[in-house]
């Protein structure tokens, strides 16, 4: 058997017997549906006007050029469509509905794929709000809220802000409840990507890492899976259908 089978077979052992399931994903979980990630050279994330507009003060600063600049990242994250990754994970969620998804990623698609009470970690660029009057509902004409007549701006965590803590304790708390944590295409090097696997494994949970690149959380890890997420979650499913089915699980 070899290494990588080996490590394929572990993970879906995990997977079977686990009670309540975690993945936490990012951009690499995207990637595959076009959406550029932060670290990609060519990516949207890092030219200038992205430089210019990802930090809270920039809202202040160029409230016109803010508001253009997101609505194009929007555009490219409506025009995305969900990959079987995406898909594959609302699976996952569907044959067992304890399974949290968490991720970092900003675009939707995990909600779009099918996937129940996401914890999006960054928010929505799919959603905008007003911070002056708190308006979240649109319809935002040219970025304005319809309410108060301020800038709208994108339901997105900023560089510069904090995050909605709401979210953040929903996602410790099934950490912390977690048998088996999935991080698949993530660095989790930034906090808080960084402590919510470790808090999973402080109380004993299991962590199964799936990535292109090799992860500093490997070594805490039971299964490695290397490999695009579009490509593996998929065949993780498909195996795991047929144990559960199988087995009578
Ligand atoms: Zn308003």
């Amino acid at each position: 058997m070899t290494e990588s089978k080996k490590q394929f077979d572990t993970a879906i052992e995990l997977l079977r017997d686990a009670r309540r399931i975690v993945v936490f994903s990012g951009a690499g979980l995207s990637k595959a549906s076009g959406i550029p990630t932060y670290r990609d050279a060519d990516g949207l994330w890092m030219n200038q006007s992205a430089v210019r507009f990802s930090h809270v003060d920039d809202l202040e600063r160029d409230p016109a050029g803010f508001s253009k600049f997101w609505a194009r990242r929007l555009a490219v994250v409506e025009a995305a469509k969900p990959n079987p990754g995406h898909l594959a994970l609302a699976q996952l969620q569907r044959l067992r509905p304890s399974t949290r998804l968490i991720t970092q990623n900003v675009d939707g698609l995990l909600t779009l794929a099918g996937g129940m009470d996401v914890l999006e970690l960054h928010g929505s660029l799919r959603r905008w709000r007003c911070d002056h009057c708190g308006n979240r509902r649109g319809p935002w004409l040219f970025h304005r809220c319809t309410r108060c007549g301020s800038r709208a701006r994108p339901d997105v965590v900023m560089f510069g802000e904090m995050l909605n803590q709401g979210v953040l304790l929903d996602a410790q708390t099934a950490a912390l409840e977690a048998d088996v944590f999935v991080v698949v295409g993530s660095t989790a090097v930034v906090y808080p990507a960084a402590d919510l696997p470790l808090q999973a494994l402080s109380r004993g949970g299991r962590l199964i890492t799936l990535n292109m690149e090799p992860l500093h959380l490997d070594t805490s890890a039971s299964a490695v899976l290397r490999g695009a997420s579009e490509d593996l979650m998929p065949r993780l499913l498909a195996s795991l259908n047929y144990s559960s089915t199988t087995l009578g699980k």
